[in-house]
């Protein structure tokens, strides 16, 4: 057998793997709900999800400051998967902090999604966030303890590539700016595109010592 047949058996074997994973999921958390930035990996997620039989809510945080492009695929994504629910959140009040100030994360993201979760006290949360993305993410496992839910990773273990492979070859609805370079997407004032040979989440929060937003790092910050 060629190393190229080789390779997509391996690409197969993965994404059987991560379709059980969200069965497993599915089956033992029934309350589980989705979260997604509609990055490269979320959309991956939410198709692989919907396969493997999830028809629950994506949750979409609007910080008020996302690029046109997100907004997009967010509505690209509910149209191509009328089988969920998509829930977007906003954060409250009249006056909002900064962009790339220092409490600005923790109001336009955190607070949104605590008060929703705080409501909604889910048992699981399925979350796309794989190992390669950065160093802080390279011991992530397939089930951590939050506290008071469980989160899932199902894509811990697939690559950049294969993430790619997948989106090219189910023609997922991926976020434009992902092939212009912008190879993890936040907010519009606070992300860059990847310059060659950085980290996919290089070009989140530049000149800051931040690396994520608080929603899935930290001491049980969501
Ligand atoms: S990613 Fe940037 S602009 Fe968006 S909420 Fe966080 S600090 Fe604010």
């Amino acid at each position: 057998m060629s190393v190229p047949a080789l390779e997509a058996l391996e690409k197969r074997v993965l994404e059987a793997k991560t379709l059980e994973t969200i069965r497993w999921a599915l089956e033992t958390y029934p309350d589980l709900l989705m979260t997604s930035g509609f990055n490269l990996n979320g959309t991956v997620l939410v198709d692989l999800a919907v396969r493997a039989g999830f028809r629950g809510e994506l949750v979409f945080i609007d910080t008020l400051s996302h690029f046109p492009e997100t907004l997009r695929t967010r509505d690209d994504v509910a149209v191509r998967y009328p089988e969920i629910t998509l829930t977007t959140l906003t954060p409250e009040g009249d006056t909002l902090p900064a962009c790339g100030s220092a409490d600005c994360c923790t109001v336009r993201k955190v607070l949104p999604l605590r008060t929703f979760l705080e409501a909604r006290q889910p048992s699981a949360l399925l979350s796309a966030r794989s190992r390669f993305q950065s160093e802080t993410r390279a011991i992530l496992n397939t089930v951590e303890d939050a506290g008071d839910y469980v989160k899932v990773n199902p894509l811990v273990e697939w690559s950049q590539a294969d993430l790619e492979d997948y989106a090219k070859r189910r023609e997922l609805p991926v976020n434009p700016l992902y092939w212009q370079g912008f190879l993890s997407i936040g907010c519009a004032p606070t992300t860059r595109a990847v310059r060659g040979g950085e980290d996919v989440r290089a070009g989140r929060w530049e000149g800051q010592e931040k690396t994520e937003c608080g929603l899935w790092w930290g001491d049980k910050a969501i």
